[in-house]
C-alpha cells in the first residue's frame, strides 16, 4: 500500500534506499571485526600504530607514490603558512585572494601544460563544473545533453539530477561508444562524462573519444584522479600524456589528494581558460564559495610540483611499478599485468571479513569491499600497493593472501 503521508521519490537517478539495503551490512560487519573505523598514528618507518600498540601497513592507500608523508611536502606545507601567515582568508577568491594561489596553478599550468586552475576536492570541481557544463555556459550557448558513462565515479554521478535539470541526462554503458555515436548524430553537442582512469585500472577509450571530438565537436570531462602523478614524464597522467594538447572540447579535473600526496584538486583547461575560470569563480557552486585551497595545502602542492619536475618522481613511478609486477607474480588476479596500483583479490562473500582479518593481525591493512563499492558478486579485499612498500612486505602479504584464497 501507498504511504500517502510520505512524498513520491522519483529515483531518476539515484536511489539511495537500495544502495542501503546493500551496503549497510557489509560496513556493520566490517566494523564488528575491526576493519572499519580504525584509529592510528603514523610512526617512523612508515607504518600505522593504533593506541593498544598493533602495527600494520596501509596497503590500502591512494598515496601510491608515498608523497603524503614526503619530509620536502611536509615542510612545504609549513613554510607557506609561515610566509603567509594566514591558513585562509574566508571570502571568496573572487574577491580577495593572498598571492599563494594563483602561484600554485602556474606552476601546475606549466607542469601539465595546460591552463590549470585549482579546487578544494575532485568532487567540488565536479559539483562546480556540471551544473554549468549542462546549461550550456562551457559551450558557447549550446546546450548539450550529457552522457554519463555507466562506472562514471560517484562524485559525477551524484550530479546528474542536477544536470538533469538543465538539460537531458543519459547513462550509457561502459565505454559504448557506439551509443554515444548515435547521440551525437542525433544532437547537436554532446557532452561525455567519465574517469579518464577508472579505478580498477581500465581507461576511457580515448582514441574513439578524440575521434568523435573531431568529427561532432563531442565535449570530454573526463576525471583522471586514478592516474595524475603515477603516469607521465610529469605525472600529467593517463588523458593528459596521450592527447597533445587540452582542446576546448576538453576539461581534465583530477584529484591532488592521491598520488600527488597534498589536497586539493587541478582542473586542466583548454585555450578559452581565463574565460571558463571566470564563469568557475562566479558561479561554480563550492569553487566560488568562501573555501579556496588554504595555504598549508597550497604550500605542500608547490613542493610536490617541484618534485614532479625533479628525478626523484620517475625513481618512486618505478618502485611503484617493480611492487606491482611483484604482486602480479604471485596472485593473480583480473588485474594482473595493467599498469595500475590497485588489485581486487577476489573471494566468497563469507571469507572476506575472515581474511581481512587474518591480513590485519599479520600487519597488513587491506579493506574489505563489496556492491556498490564493486560490482555484485564480486566482494573481496582491495590492495593498493604503494612505492616504498619493501619487498619482503609485498612478498609476505602475498603469501598470506595465497592462504586465504586456497583455505
Ligand atoms: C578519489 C576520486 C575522487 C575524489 O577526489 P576528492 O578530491 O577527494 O574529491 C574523485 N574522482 C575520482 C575518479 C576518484 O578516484
Amino acid at each position: 500500500m501507498t504511504d500517502n503521508t510520505q512524498p513520491q521519490a522519483t529515483n531518476k537517478y539515484r536511489n539511495n534506499l537500495k544502495a542501503f539495503d546493500y551496503g549497510n551490512q557489509f560496513w556493520d560487519e566490517s566494523e564488528r571485526n575491526g576493519l572499519a573505523g580504525i584509529v592510528a598514528n603514523l610512526v617512523g618507518d612508515g607504518s600505522l600504530e593504533t593506541a593498544d600498540g598493533h602495527r600494520f601497513i596501509n596497503v590500502s592507500c591512494c598515496s601510491y607514490l608515498d608523497l603524503d608523508s614526503h619530509p620536502s611536502i611536509v615542510q612545504g606545507a609549513i613554510d607557506a603558512l609561515h610566509r603567509y601567515g594566514v591558513l585562509d582568508h574566508c571570502i571568496s577568491r573572487i574577491r580577495i585572494q593572498i598571492p599563494a594561489l594563483l602561484e600554485l596553478e602556474a606552476s601546475l599550468s606549466q607542469l601539465f601544460e595546460a591552463k590549470v586552475i585549482t579546487a578544494i576536492s575532485a568532487g567540488a570541481a565536479t559539483a562546480g563544473i556540471l551544473p554549468l557544463l549542462a546549461s550550456g555556459h562551457l559551450t558557447q550557448g549550446v546546450r548539450p545533453v550529457m552522457a554519463f558513462d555507466k562506472f562514471a565515479h560517484f562524485s559525477m554521478s551524484l550530479y546528474k539530477p542536477v544536470c538533469g535539470d538543465e538539460t537531458e541526462v543519459f547513462t550509457i554503458g561502459h565505454n559504448d561508444m557506439n551509443a554515444l555515436e548515435d547521440l551525437c548524430r542525433k544532437y547537436r553537442k554532446v557532452a561525455y562524462v567519465a574517469d579518464g582512469t577508472y579505478s580498477m585500472g581500465g581507461h576511457a577509450a580515448l582514441g574513439d573519444l578524440l575521434t568523435l571530438q573531431e568529427k561532432y565537436g563531442l565535449f570530454l570531462y573526463l576525471d583522471d584522479s586514478h592516474s595524475l602523478s603515477i603516469v607521465g614524464r610529469h605525472g600529467e597522467g593517463y588523458v593528459r600524456s596521450h592527447i597533445d594538447q587540452v582542446n576546448e572540447n576538453t576539461i581534465i579535473v583530477a584529484t591532488l589528494n592521491k598520488a600527488f600526496g597534498t589536497s586539493g584538486a587541478a582542473i586542466m583547461f583548454g585555450p578559452k581558460g581565463k574565460q571558463v575560470e571566470d564563469i568557475l569563480t562566479r558561479f561554480g557552486g563550492p569553487m566560488a564559495w568562501s573555501q579556496p585551497m588554504n595555504t598549508a595545502a597550497i604550500g605542500a602542492s608547490l613542493a610536490s610540483a617541484e618534485l614532479h619536475r625533479g628525478p626523484e618522481l620517475a625513481l618512486r613511478q618505478n618502485a611503484l611499478s617493480r611492487n606491482i609486477q611483484l604482486f602480479d607474480e604471485f596472485i593473480r588476479t583480473e588485474q594482473a599485468g595493467n599498469a595500475f596500483p590497485i588489485r581486487l583479490v577476489q573471494l566468497p562473500n563469507d571469507k572476506v571479513i575472515r581474511s581481512g582479518r587474518l591480513l590485519f593481525e599479520n600487519g597488513f591493512y587491506v579493506s574489505p569491499v563489496f556492491f556498490p563499492i564493486v560490482a555484485k558478486d564480486n566482494a573481496g579485499l582491495r590492495v593498493m600497493l604503494r612505492s616504498t612498500i619493501s619487498e619482503e612486505q609485498v612478498l609476505s602479504m602475498c603469501e598470506l593472501l595465497r592462504g586465504c584464497i586456497e583455505s
